[in-house]
């Protein structure tokens, strides 16, 4: 008789991780299975302190963590050095947090890891313990193709040691797929440690095609078929869809802002821009400024998520009067429910950086986009919704580096009058909700992946 199945799952320590691992664990649990939920220490602690209190008692999943070697808070800062350092303590954490939990009762041992395609390491675990593996890429699946593609790439010359790309101008993995210039390469940075620990941690991913038979994506077939046939035993289950889960979303490292909704509410509909910038966007004084008042310039309703740590090591400032000559139509919070948000019926444009969890929810509600993307894979999804799925628009910023108040508002006017840019994007909403309602192409393959770990 096959054992009753126990799911572990285990994201990297960021928002844009954790938050998609946390909708997919929803999803799994409800459809029966059980499902444990790790995180490090200090995000449990921030995930905690943002939903209700009695969430431990009525959990649909029960959210478990191991020690962290960063410091209350830290994670968040510095993803990418924690991923480094998991390499040394977290596999020994793991293990024994493993073992505790099929100690305690024999008919619960867990039957599968479902582990980030960043955490190389929970996959090593899990085989040395003869425990079946998935692994889950939470960004698109174009950046792991890419990933994948990195022995070949510098055994070609192609890049060097550290990622730079020294040979052509650029990388093509086919015709479909945006090629990846010198700068929009995932690990490219200013900084070069950055680089250097980004580009590290990439180059572990082709480990897991050893590690694991199944890698689902949060994506849909439909979106991006030409770099999900680069990616060995792929099932694209998305877009994975935020789970209200005892009034809020379980997945947030700030507690969203509900009142936002109720703002939305009194807008005319199609009428709100909304501005986030995930988790980690960071601006210059000086390029708040300039938001602040290309914002005012559009003469629309907005909805600006201005987290504590937007502004580079200081305290966000708005242009004097500001605040005050907005206050009829401008809404500013810490964090909203984004895909509450999205779903509105007033909003009309998203001024987004273009992480894969930003661009998925937007794109899956039918939004055309203002891009501005900073880092990663963002600049790389950007070339997807600009130029392959001609969903929005790109901002340009000036021999300064600075993207002004009138590039700001020009282009969120052009963004809303742009019938194509709008058709665009309804047809795209269609798709992704014919994938994941019955029948569709995800839906079909996430039953497919549920019945493969009911029989682990
Ligand atoms: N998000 C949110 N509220 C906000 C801003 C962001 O809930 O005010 C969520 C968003 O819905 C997405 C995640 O945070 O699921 C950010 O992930 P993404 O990949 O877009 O960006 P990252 O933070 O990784 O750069």
């Amino acid at each position: 008789m096959a054992r009753k199945p126990h799911v572990l799952a285990i994201p990297i320590p960021a928002q844009g991780h954790v938050a998609p691992f946390m909708k997919l664990a929803l999803q799994i649990a409800a459809n029966g299975v059980q499902i444990t939920f790790v995180n490090s220490e200090s995000v449990h602690e921030r995930i905690m302190a943002s939903v209700s209190a009695d969430i431990e008692e009525q959990s649909l999943i029960s959210l478990v963590s191991i020690p962290d070697a960063l410091e209350s808070g830290g994670a968040q800062r510095n993803a990418v050095d924690f991923t480094k350092r998991a390499q040394k303590g977290m596999p020994g954490s793991l293990k024994s947090l493993i073992e505790k939990i099929n100690q305690s009762n024999i008919n619960e041992q867990i039957t599968c890891v479902l582990a980030d395609t960043t955490a190389v390491w929970a996959l090593e675990v899990a085989k040395e313990m003869g425990i079946e593996r998935i692994a889950v890429q939470v960004a698109g699946p174009a950046v792991l193709a890419l990933s994948l593609q990195i022995p070949q790439l510098v055994e070609a010359g192609i890049l060097d040691k550290d990622g730079i790309l020294v040979k052509g101008k650029s990388i093509s993995l086919s015709k479909e797929i945006p090629a990846w210039s010198r700068s929009d390469i995932p690990w490219s940075s200013s900084d070069p440690e950055m680089q250097k620990a980004i580009f590290g941690l990439s180059c572990t991913v082709p480990k897991i095609v050893g590690l694991t038979n199944l890698i689902l994506s949060n994506t849909f077939y439909e979106l991006d078929a030409s770099a999900l046939k680069l990616v060995p035993n792929v099932l694209p289950i998305g877009p994975l869809h935020a789970r209200n889960y005892m009034g809020t979303f379980a997945g947030n490292f700030w507690p969203e802002d509900s009142v936002c909704i109720s703002w939305l509410d009194q807008q005319t509909a199609g009428s709100v821009i909304y501005v986030a910038f995930g988790s980690t966007g960071k601006f210059s004084l000086q390029q708040v400024d300039e938001l602040a008042l290309g914002l005012e310039l559009t003469g629309h309703p907005f909805l600006w998520v201005v987290r504590s740590n937007l502004s580079n090591g200081a305290v966000t400032k708005f242009p004097e009067g500001f605040i005050e000559r907005i206050a009829d139509r401008g809404k500013i919070v810490e964090w909203a429910p984004q895909e509450k948000v999205l779903a509105h019926p007033s909003v009309a444009c998203f001024v987004s950086h273009c992480g894969w969890n930003s661009t998925l929810e937007g794109l899956s509600k039918g939004i055309p986009f203002l891009c501005w993307p900073y880092f990663t894979d963002q600049l790389h999804n950007k070339s997807y919704i600009c130029d392959v799925w001609r969903i929005g628009l790109g901002v340009d910023p000036d021999e300064n580096g600075i993207i002004t108040r009138h590039e700001i508002s020009t282009k969120i006017k052009a963004v809303l009058s742009s019938d194509a840019i709008k058709a665009n994007a309804l047809h795209l909403k269609e798709l992704a909700r014919k994938s994941v309602n019955e029948g569709g192409s995800s839906y079909k393959n996430f039953k497919s992946f549920i019945e493969q770990i009911k029989g682990a």
